[in-house]
Parts: C-alpha cells; sequence; structure tokens
C-alpha cells in the first residue's frame, strides 16, 4: 500500500469516510463532493493506479464491481430509474486519484454526453 495513496487510507481506516458497503474484494463509500443524489466510489481492496494497470488477473475484480454497484443500486432503490458507473483515466479524463475506484451516479437524470 502506497503510504500516500488517499484511498489506501480510507480503506485502512486511517481516513474518515461514510462507508456503505464492504466486502473482501471492495470497499464503497459516499463521495465527499456528491454529483448527484447518491454518488459512491466502488474502490477495490487492492492498489491498481488506473485502468492502464488492469491486467488479466484483475478480471474477476472488475466484473465484481460492476456487480456491487448493481446490489447498491437494488438495494438503495435506485436501480430501476437508472444509474451510471464512471471510471475516469488519467488527468485528462479527470482522475484525481491515482487508485482505481469507479463511480456510481444515481437519483437524478444524467444527461448524455457528460462533460
Ligand atoms: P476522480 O476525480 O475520478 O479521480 O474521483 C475522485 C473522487 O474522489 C472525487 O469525486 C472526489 O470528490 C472524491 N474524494 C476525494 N477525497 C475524498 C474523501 N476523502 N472521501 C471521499 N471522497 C473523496
Amino acid at each position: 500500500m502506497p503510504e500516500e495513496c488517499l484511498f489506501c487510507k480510507i480503506l485502512a481506516g486511517e481516513i474518515q469516510s461514510n462507508i456503505i458497503y464492504r466486502d473482501d474484494l471492495v470497499v464503497a463509500f459516499e463521495d465527499v463532493n456528491p454529483q448527484a443524489p447518491h454518488h459512491y466510489l466502488i474502490v477495490p481492496r487492492k492498489h491498481i493506479r488506473t485502468t492502464l494497470d488492469l491486467s488479466t488477473a484483475d478480471n474477476e475484480l472488475i466484473g465484481h464491481i460492476y456487480q456491487v454497484a448493481g446490489k447498491i443500486a437494488h438495494d438503495m432503490e435506485f436501480a430501476e430509474e437508472g444509474f451510471r458507473v464512471v471510471n475516469n483515466c488519467n488527468e485528462g479524463a479527470g482522475q484525481s486519484v491515482w487508485h482505481i475506484h469507479f463511480h456510481l451516479l444515481g437519483g437524478r437524470d444524467l444527461t448524455w454526453p457528460p462533460g
């Protein structure tokens, strides 16, 4: 775990967050700057820097993340109205934390194309 990684610190409990889901592979918590009524970050416990650093060994993990996104949306009752899962890769796409994470957004109409 890189000592300077914000999300590693959150996962280790060293920095406070509002965790809404956890299992052996991932933790999900409220985004501190929500862009929708429901805005959670699904973060693998494994430190992976960006989407470009994924390997085939992570295929099951990424599939699991989408399963978790659907479960959270279902359990929080915003699945039927629609939700979005977003992964920003590199600065040009808005990535600001260098530990791969998936935004789960819902609870309002989500326009397309995104900004
Ligand atoms: P990205 O810009 O795609 O890398 O997403 C990083 C997200 O982390 C942003 O939406 C931030 O609002 C969020 N964030 C930053 N610091 C924290 C924190 N301490 N707790 C929860 N979310 C955070």
